[in-house]
């Protein structure tokens, strides 16, 4: 349940209101009231063997008739220079993470969709200054998050911008910006104290390397209704398969219709 718990406030379950951690360890304290075995450890690979597959966890080898995929995605870098560098340093992918660190300093947040307003809304509470740099004209995030952000007096969006360069040397002190719409575009320079990237991410599917589970063009697991692969046996569920809505009401609605038809092939059989 990693991106879950970073959500700082969930506005978009149902019967629920608190912090996605608060969710998370709700839904595992639930998960844990019934005969689970679970196993903590990073999956280097799949394989199958006489219709049973092999789950390589760490130096473990877990085997099952059925897999669901639930990797979610990783954070997009933006690639510029300085951010790898700086990483830790005052480069930030997580808001509610490391948020608590810029108290009354001044940040900036990258990105024009949920993410990053949740980030800005989120710094605002906490830092003194916050600007959010967005490529385009106006963020597409949710309306009542960007009602919110309009209502708190030290945001500031730099709409047109694209970040050039973090500076910094052993902490991050500010970035370039390049503003303009078209091919005019000057560079500016704004002192921060801390940079947080938030401009989306992408699933990262190695483990799946060899098992002839079809992606689509984006790298995302392709799935049917019922929540099956193109391989027997193979369910997935979250962000990493190709359904439009990233959410995290989605992410387990999926989850359980993976769950039941991975039932369904155990018990009853092939699809
Ligand atoms: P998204 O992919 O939705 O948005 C990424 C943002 O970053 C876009 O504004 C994009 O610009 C910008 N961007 C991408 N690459 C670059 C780059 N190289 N340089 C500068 N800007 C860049 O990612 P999110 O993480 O925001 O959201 C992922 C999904 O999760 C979405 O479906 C979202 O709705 C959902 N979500 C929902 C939340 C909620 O509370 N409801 C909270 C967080 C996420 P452009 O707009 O030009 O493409």
């Amino acid at each position: 349940m990693g991106a879950a718990n970073l959500a700082g406030h969930v506005e978009n379950w149902p019967g629920f209101i608190g912090s996605g951690t608060e969710l998370t360890s709700k839904i595992k304290e639930q998960m844990l009231t019934h005969d689970v075995k679970t196993e903590n450890g990073e999956a280097v690979g799949l394989s199958l063997k006489n219709e049973i597959y092999t789950a390589h966890i760490n130096d473990k080898e877990i085997t099952s008739k059925a897999v669901i995929v639930a990797l979610g995605m990783q954070h997009r870098k933006l690639g510029v220079a300085g951010e790898k560098e700086l990483i830790g340093k005052g480069v930030s992918y997580c808001a509610t993470c490391d948020g608590m660190f810029f108290r009354n300093k001044t940040v900036i947040v990258i990105g024009g969709s949920d993410s990053a307003a949740k980030a800005a809304l989120f710094l605002s509470e906490i830092a003194k200054k916050v600007y959010v740099s967005y490529r385009k004209s106006e963020m597409r995030c949710e309306p009542i998050s960007l009602k919110k952000i309009h209502g708190r007096e030290n945001i500031e969006i730099n709409y047109f911008t694209n970040p050039v360069e973090i500076l910094g040397d052993t902490k991050v002190t500010g970035i370039i910006l390049n503003k303009g719409d078209g091919d005019i575009k000057e560079e500016y320079k704004i002192d921060v104290d801390g940079i947080f990237i938030e401009i989306g991410a992408s699933p990262v599917m190695e483990v799946l390397n060899g098992t002839g589970v079809e992606l689509d063009e984006r790298g995302f697991v392709k799935i049917d209704r019922e929540g099956r692969t193109n391989i027997e046996g193979i369910f997935a569920a979250g962000d990493n398969t190709d359904s439009s809505f990233k959410q995290m009401i989605v992410a387990a609605s999926e989850g359980s219709i993976a769950a039941k038809s991975a039932y369904n092939f155990i018990k009853f059989g092939k699809k």
